[in-house]
């Protein structure tokens, strides 16, 4: 007999069916001649009711070793349940018990633990209700967005994990040597990296941005979906040092189409996971965050708001709220700034094009005012930024004298420059942090949460 998951079981099955499943119990309830198991696989939120009567051979010994957390294969019949909140359940007519969990000093019991603690646990806290929840719709939303881009033709493109160009000039880089940190070696001017692995400093990279344009202006549509690093200091809800990230890039198009596409991708995004995890996003809802369905649906069918920075300025400068950080015309746009655009005033994404060139990177296409430039953010009800994107500066002249202007090696650029020379078109693309795209989806409050390994300062276990 082939063993059939849980989701499927719940769904398809039928009684009268014989079948036989394998999972770990999360319950187990002792009545007079009889116990029920409810045994999980992973495969959905909701568990399958298994019944074992006491003429179950070995039926002492097997409920007796069926606590939390026990992993076991029961084979039986599909009955249809007499109890409320399922529609079968399943009559055991044999049981393996794989493994036990020991109720003393299993950690995982039946009262709700506090989302710090399971990180100290994250062996197990997949095997909670939310943490299974999450995961699953991490998994819908992966699903989507390779979905969403195969369908119109985008290529995947996968981009270094470790690379020699830090010309994002981010600074939060992780460096990767293999030099024996017990002697470096040294010259006049420094670390000697002629004698380290790659013959010069080489980082974790932040962002396959610089790759994507590479290969967009050979196939036109790319994206790249993969982890990135940040070394950054910063001990926020928001924040992962590594997490993983979009990055479609588009030849022949303009900031319009940048916009246009990463509207339609939120919305599909949404609209996937809501159909394929209905019972994960009703858990959410109800446990997590009463809005969450709200919003879902809100993206789905609004249009988001669009707005210029200059624009943004000005709504935030004519606001009653106080801020922590000062809002001027020239600064960028504060974490709380983004918030209450989104949350406060627009009560859904909107998208703030054209800011200030000096706080964007360098390859963002300047315009005619030669102030701002073609740079997108969407930002994010509770969030704030969870897209930043722009089209890139396309003319050669141009970005040269950006380059030049910011002090940056021009002789390392050379093959970014390259790009300008030979064949250059308007380009554009977007960044999207997939984690910042879960917590959005689920209304999980901390990042940590949302990816089955976090990594953040002091904390690369398991
Ligand atoms: P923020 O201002 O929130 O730090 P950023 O300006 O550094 O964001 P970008 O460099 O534009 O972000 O990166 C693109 C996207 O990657 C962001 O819109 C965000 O969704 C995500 N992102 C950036 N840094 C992190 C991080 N440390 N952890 C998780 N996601 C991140
Ligand atoms: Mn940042």
């Amino acid at each position: 007999m082939t063993t059939r998951r849980i989701q499927d079981l719940l769904k398809n099955g039928q009684p009268e069916e014989a079948v036989t499943l394998q999972g770990w119990v999360r319950t187990k309830r002792e009545q007079k001649g009889f116990s029920f198991i409810e045994v999980n696989d992973g495969s959905s939120l909701a568990g399958l009711q298994v019944v074992m009567h006491q003429d179950l051979p070995d039926y002492a010994d097997i409920i007796r070793k069926l606590n939390t957390g026990a992993s076991v294969e029961v084979t039986g019949t599909l009955v249809a349940s007499q109890g409320k909140g399922q529609r079968i359940e399943l009559k055991a007519e044999s049981a393996i018990v794989y493994g036990e969990a020991d109720p003393e000093t299993y950690p995982l019991q039946k009262k709700r633990h506090s989302f710090e603690f399971l990180r100290t646990i994250g062996h197990l806290r997949s095997r909670t209700n939310t943490l299974g929840a999450v995961f699953r719709v991490r998994n819908a939303c992966a699903t989507a967005i390779h979905n969403f881009f195969q369908e119109r033709g985008f290529l995947w493109i996968h981009t270094p994990i470790i690379t020699a160009s830090d010309a994002e000039g981010a600074g939060e880089l992780f460096t990767v040597t293999t030099l024996d940190l017990k002697k470096v070696p040294q010259t006049p001017a420094g670390i000697d990296f002629s004698q380290d692995f790659f013959g010069k400093p080489a980082y974790l990279t932040v962002s396959g941005q610089l790759e994507a344009e590479i290969t967009a202006l050979t196939f036109t549509n790319v994206y790249t979906f993969g982890p990135t690093f940040r070394a950054e200091n910063s001990n926020t809800s928001r924040h992962l040092a590594e997490f993983w990230m979009i990055e479609p890039e588009m030849a022949f198009c303009a900031l319009d189409g940048n916009m246009e596409l990463a509207e339609t991708f939120l919305k599909y995004v949404f609209k996937h996971v809501l159909e394929t995890c209905p019972d994960d996003m009703a858990f959410f809802n109800q446990w997590v965050d009463q809005s969450v369905i709200q919003t879902a649906e809100n993206i789905i069918n609004s249009e988001f708001g669009r707005i210029t920075y200059t624009e943004a300025i000005d709504l935030l400068e004519k606001s009653d709220r106080t801020f922590e950080y000062p809002v001027a015309w020239g600064l960028d746009l504060q974490s709380e700034h983004e918030r209450y655009l989104s949350e406060d005033l627009f009560k859904k994404p909107v998208i703030v094009t054209d800011y200030p060139a000096e706080f964007k990177a360098f390859y963002m296409r300047l315009n005619d005012d030669g102030k701002t430039v073609r740079a997108m953010d969407i930002l994010a009800p509770k969030i704030g930024e969870i897209v930043g994107g722009s089209q890139r500066e396309e003319r050669l002249d141009v970005l040269e004298r950006r380059i030049q202007e910011r002090n940056m090696p021009a002789e390392e650029l050379w093959w970014y420059l390259d790009l300008r020379r030979y064949g250059t078109v308007p380009h554009s693309g977007f960044g999207l942090g997939f984690e910042r795209l879960v917590q959005f989806m689920t209304g999980m409050q901390n990042i940590r949460d949302v990816i089955p390994f976090p990594r953040f300062p002091q904390s690369a276990d398991f």
